[in-house]
């Protein structure tokens, strides 16, 4: 990271038995704009944590819309709420591992850029590893980077990154074959081939794949198979074979029948397909294969309930979960109130499975880290981690990634 000179003020406050810390930094060298990061630094100072969370959404709601699109602001308040949103990160109390990252897709082009920039956004939030493989693509996707693309780019830093492969090669491949009914033993043999092409290149797990993926926002792609299909169950051998997890994308459904109305529009379907029982065939198809159902916190049809979730992790050892929170979008069945705290039910959940839960914010990495949203994901696993119970956060923060992803122990430290 070379040489950074850094003054940073940790601020840590218990406030109604949440501990926030907010380190707010001037990094010359990294950052610039020194004169009005230091302003905004010492305006961010005085303020309470509530006050500060209260402003990190109003200048997030400036500056994009509820589909992830930037607004149009006038370049004034779009200069403020930027250097604000730069130099006020949150910062996570102990170092933690972020469970579920996707490279900003521009950002491969230049690889060695990439890694820099994810390094800076890794330090500022006080991460110490990152799990980070492709977004799912659909078949019909333009691509904008390949599986090895990524798996160039992170090597010789496995001591940071896991890398699982899959997201552009694996996942729309299988959803085409799935379409088009062609999941017999040709096509078995090809995932086959191609998963353990990727664990070859490095990948040590498969990801993102999408069984269910609504379009929540309208520059979303739908993606639909069924989790038990052949394909699937084949890619569970071989994950279990060499001891490596997979991770999917699923909506849970309930229930056949029309699509909720709130989700009711194109890209997705107007009728949906109940999957719980798909996916514990899946888990329990090959006990040995580890699953990791991602966004935990993130239900958008209201049926992922921490009832459901716990039956499942009950009935099925292989099954683990990574938590995603949108602060602005609370959505249903989410793990904070309106006011950020865990709820109680929530809280039991990991109690009872401090195991089998891990953070997965879904944050994009490899953007210019001054950049307005660079870290804007980064938050509430942050927020999530340093609430929970001291044996809690060593567990879902940390301890429960490096075991399901295998990171090399490395050596490389920081300066
Ligand atoms: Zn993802």
């Amino acid at each position: 990271m070379g040489q950074v000179r850094r003054r940073s003020y940790t601020v840590a406050v218990a406030l109604g038995g949440i501990a926030f810390s907010v380190a707010l930094a001037t990094r010359h060298q990294v950052w610039g704009q020194a004169a009005s990061d230091t302003d905004q630094s010492t305006a961010a100072m005085r303020m309470s944590p509530a006050q500060l969370e209260k402003k990190y959404e109003q200048y997030t709601q400036l500056l994009v819309t509820p589909d992830y699109l930037p607004r149009k602001v006038s370049d004034s308040d779009a200069r403020e709420a930027k250097q604000f949103l730069s130099s006020v990160p949150v910062v996570a109390l102990s170092p933690y591992v972020e469970g579920h990252a996707h490279p900003n897709g521009p950002t491969m082009k230049t690889p060695t850029l990439f890694i820099e920039n994810a390094f800076q956004l890794m330090e500022r939030v006080n991460a110490v590893k990152v799990v980070m493989f492709p977004s799912p693509y659909a078949p019909e996707d333009k691509i904008p980077y390949s599986d090895e693309d990524l798996a160039r780019a992170v090597k010789g830093h496995e001591d940071k990154f896991a890398f699982l492969g899959g997201g552009t090669s694996l996942n729309p491949m299988m959803l085409e074959a799935v379409r088009v009914n062609n999941t017999g033993p040709d096509t078995q043999r090809k995932v086959k081939e191609l998963a353990e092409k990727l664990l070859s290149e490095g990948a040590v797990g498969f990801s993102e794949l999408t069984p269910e993926h609504l379009a929540v926002a309208s520059t979303q792609s739908y993606m639909h198979m069924p989790p038990d299909n052949p394909l699937m169950l084949v890619l569970a051998d071989v994950a279990a074979q060499h001891g490596v997890p997979m991770l999917i994308h699923m909506e849970a459904l309930m229930r056949s029948g029309p699509m909720p109305d709130d989700l009711n529009r194109p890209p997705n379907p107007s009728q949906i397909t109940e999957n719980i029982t798909g996916l514990e065939r899946l888990l329990s198809h090959n006990p040995r294969a580890t699953i990791v159902w991602a966004h935990a916190g993130l239900d958008n049809t209201g049926d992922r309930t921490p009832d459901l979730m716990r039956r499942l992790l009950k009935a099925h050892p292989n099954l683990y979960m990574d938590v995603k929170i949108v602060p602005a979008r609370l959505g249903k069945n989410s793990p904070f109130d309106a006011d950020g705290k865990i709820k109680p039910d929530w809280l039991r959940l990991f109690q009872d499975f401090p195991d089998r839960f891990m953070l997965g914010s879904d944050q994009g990495y490899g953007g210019d880290p001054k950049e307005m949203g660079s870290a804007q994901g980064l938050r509430t696993s942050v927020l999530m981690v340093n609430q929970l119970p001291k044996n809690l956060a060593l567990k879902i923060g940390n301890e429960n990634a490096q075991h399901v992803y295998h990171f090399s122990s490395g050596s490389k430290q920081e300066p």
